[in-house]
């Protein structure tokens, strides 16, 4: 047997870089966050979808582009040992969403709105708004192909912000009209582009034939003339793409939902046609969009499906929870810390706990350490930290009785209450209300 005193200490492991442990008190504002999200989703009847977390690779490159950020170089693929199937952590959950719901034939009955909440893993340098694993709120309304539902899925993102109290965000949208205008557009974007060839750098030159789209998508401040030059989308789209646009920004107008036209927005991924938008920050630096999303009729079909239009959006929730950072989320805090004097208290103690909690009072529990309890002054130190409003005193005297003392935290000059252990429902009414 090893002396474990002698023992060396195993090597520490720690996570991955990129990859955040969400911890306590932190992981509360996640929580809060997450409770705002299925408020507001049950207000717009979106349903929740969960889908894997890993996915075929295939479904990926098809459904987002070959020639995209994310698929050239931001995706954890690797291969299943067991039978070498290509599999892929999921970049993001639309495709996953679109591929359960012609795998399950969710659209059988007509649209289907639909939201979901999780992680996606990115290989990107890590920096601030910018990790390899994240999490992001998504909507999805798929089957719908008019304007009011774009619309909808907008004021849905624009109605969190507000609940949230971002301020200082703004919209922008675009349209990328339809397959066939782009191909005319793709053509006048090659020539500007191959007249300017010299102002690009290598990237552009590289995706200039493969995706010259992705080029209007490019930081590099060295393009920006050239690009601000490049021919416009807008002039490329036909009266039903025009017409398209007018009518979600005719609804956005209608709810007072400033917003801007920005002809350069295009987003990184192939899917998406018509309606393209952003909800964008000067308050997080570069990483300033907190939202993104689009109309994408025809990713249904490219992935397999029968055709059916969709529009959706993803929200990343590190950048909103940093956007909210110093305003409060508002968290629920402990009701009750419960103190006791003797470990052979606690069946009587816990008896009396699970009741309060069957009654919705939440309670935080001492609990002995090494087998003996830490004395009365340490324990009341930790009721005090631990935020609750009532400590609830079981000591020798309460056990005899047969009640329990009850002391406000937060109003020292409240008196203490001797309260009855058989009557529980009695008095736990009246703590809940207060606290
Ligand atoms: P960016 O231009 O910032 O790389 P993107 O176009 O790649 O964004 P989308 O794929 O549209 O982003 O994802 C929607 C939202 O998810 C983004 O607006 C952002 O809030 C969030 N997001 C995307 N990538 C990351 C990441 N690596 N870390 C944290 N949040 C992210
Ligand atoms: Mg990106």
């Amino acid at each position: 047997m090893t002396d474990s005193t002698t023992a060396p200490r195993a090597e520490k492991l720690s996570a991955i870089k990129g990859m955040n442990d969400i911890l306590p008190p932190d992981s509360a504002r996640w929580e809060a966050l997450e409770d705002s999200v299925r408020t507001l989703m049950r207000l717009y009847a979106y349903e929740n979808i969960r889908t894997p977390i890993v996915e075929h690779t295939a479904l990926f490159v098809r459904g987002l582009g070959e020639v995209t950020d994310i698929v050239e170089k931001e995706m954890y693929s690797f291969e299943d040992r067991l039978n070498g199937d290509r599999l892929t952590l999921r970049p993001e959950n639309t495709a996953g969403v679109v591929r359960a719901a012609i795998e399950h034939s969710l659209l059988y009955n007509g649209g289907k709105r639909l939201y979901y909440m999780g992680p996606m893993f990115r290989h990107e340098r890590p920096q601030r708004g910018r990790y390899r694993q994240f999490h992001q709120i998504g909507a999805e309304a798929l089957g719908f192909g008019g304007p009011e539902v774009d619309a909808e899925v907008i004021l849905m993102a624009h109605a969190l912000c507000q609940r949230l109290g971002i301020a200082d965000v703004e919209l922008q949208i675009n349209s990328l009209g339809q397959p066939q205008e782009r191909n005319a557009h793709r053509a006048a974007l090659i020539a500007h582009f191959e007249a300017h060839h010299d102002a690009l750098d290598a990237e552009a030159k590289r995706r200039l034939h493969l995706n010259p789209l992705r080029l209007l998508d490019s930081k590099n401040p060295a393009m920006q003339d050239v690009i601000g030059a490049a021919p416009k989308l807008m002039d490329f789209l036909g009266e039903a793409s025009k017409a398209h646009l007018a009518a979600v920004r005719s609804i956005l107008d209608a709810n007072g939902v400033a917003h801007t036209v920005n002809h350069r927005l295009v987003r990184g991924m192939d899917y998406y046609n018509l309606t393209v938008f952003e909800f964008v920050t000067t308050q997080l630096g570069a990483q300033g969009t907190i939202c993104a999303g689009g109309r994408y009729d025809y990713l249904m079909e490219q992935v397999g499906g029968k055709p059916a239009p969709a529009v959706g959006w993803a929200m990343g929730m590190e950048r909103v929870l940093d956007l909210i950072a110093q305003q409060s989320l508002a968290v629920a805090p402990l009701d009750v810390y419960a103190v006791l004097t003797d470990v052979g208290f606690f069946p009587r103690v816990q008896q009396c706990l699970e009741q309060l909690r069957l009654r919705g009072i939440s309670v935080q529990m001492q609990a002995a350490v090494d087998g003996v309890l830490p004395g009365m002054k340490a324990q009341f130190k930790r009721a005090d930290a631990s935020g609750a409003r009532y400590a609830l005193i079981f000591g020798a005297d309460e056990i005899a009785d047969g009640v329990v003392t009850v002391k406000d935290l937060r109003d020292p000059a409240v008196p203490q209450l001797r309260q009855a252990l058989d009557g529980v429902s009695l008095w736990a009414h009246s703590l809940q209300s207060a606290a």
